[in-house]
């Protein structure tokens, strides 16, 4: 049995997710899709201990936590305003800030909000990532005092940040960023090893830091763009996701400081990728998609 679905519609979640049981029994149901089963005895019934988050094998007493390796673990915080908390942060798009998280669950302290908000964007920078594949566009852009970077002194007053994105038809798949300290060979290919899969066919310009690409074993189709205005034409898919990267720096967080610029890539980049299933994105952020295998691209994107 497949670990239980995500809810579709707010409705659905509202209904779902009522009270402190159901969420409770969702996170047993994530943590055991095919039924508890004892890690100790391997017996298959057990005492839940609802206050505890706890399951006890009826067999031989062992505890077994519901929570483990989840955002969730030893929590003080209604199991409801985490499930709230996640769903707001990954349905509504552009992000949100800790205040804006308090007022809308009308949570009593600042900062609580606060924390539920700093674990959940912890989740957003490490899930499974699979390398992306198929044809993908590579370019570098600047992120500078336009964008509202701060403190970047070392880097000059703008930061350097690779993209690629996987070319879909027309549209976009899956985008990785990366800030790196210059445009040289080392950074830019190993920027792509680190996130193409061998084989792929990766678009660039014409610049001589992507040249090695093709000895690496990557089928390198570099473009003379000419004119840099040129480059959104002949690499359009990565060119909109540097614009929209931009917007959202600019207009969600008002500033970014330089030294926390990954971070931020990685936020805009685990809501790129599931912009189509946000909602899949909730059990992400919770922590239960690491109990089980996680969804797979294919899945997410409903191809193959
Ligand atoms: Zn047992």
């Amino acid at each position: 049995m497949p670990r239980p679905d995500f809810p579709r519609s707010l409705r659905e979640f509202q209904r779902r997710f009522a009270d402190e049981e159901a969420c409770r029994l969702y996170l047993a149901a994530s943590r055991w899709p095919d039924g508890y089963r004892c890690p100790r005895c391997g017996f298959g019934d057990a005492l839940e201990l609802p206050t505890r988050l706890l399951w006890r094998c009826k067999k031989c007493g062992r505890d077994t936590s519901v929570t483990a390796a989840t955002v969730l673990h030893r929590t003080h915080t209604p199991l409801t305003q985490w499930f709230w908390a996640a769903y707001l942060i990954t349905t509504h798009t552009p992000g949100m800030s800790a205040l804006q998280l308090q007022r809308q669950l009308g949570i009593r302290r600042y900062e609580t909000a606060w924390t539920m908000l700093q674990k959940l964007r912890r989740a957003m920078l490490r899930p499974r990532r699979e390398p992306l594949r198929g044809t993908v566009e590579v370019d570098e852009t600047y992120i500078g005092n336009q964008e509202g970077l701060r403190g970047g002194r070392e880097l000059g007053d703008r930061a350097l940040v690779v993209g690629a994105v996987e070319v879909r038809g027309r549209a976009s798949g899956r985008v990785r960023l990366q800030a790196v300290p210059n445009a040289s060979g080392a950074s830019l290919t190993g920027f792509v090893k680190a996130n193409v899969e061998l084989a792929t066919i990766v678009i660039s310009d014409g610049w001589q830091g992507y040249a090695p690409l093709s000895g690496m074993g990557y089928r390198h189709r570099p473009k003379t763009q000419g004119r840099p205005e040129r480059a959104e034409v002949i690499l359009p898919r990565v060119h909109r996701v540097f614009g929209n990267l931009k917007t959202w720096l600019r207009g969600t967080h008002h500033g970014v400081e330089a030294k926390h610029l990954q971070a931020y890539l990685d936020e805009f980049t685990f809501r790129f990728n599931r912009r189509r299933t946000p909602m899949a994105a909730f059990q992400t952020l919770l922590g239960l998609g690491a109990q089980r295998a996680p969804i797979t691209y294919n899945q997410l994107y409903g191809v193959e």
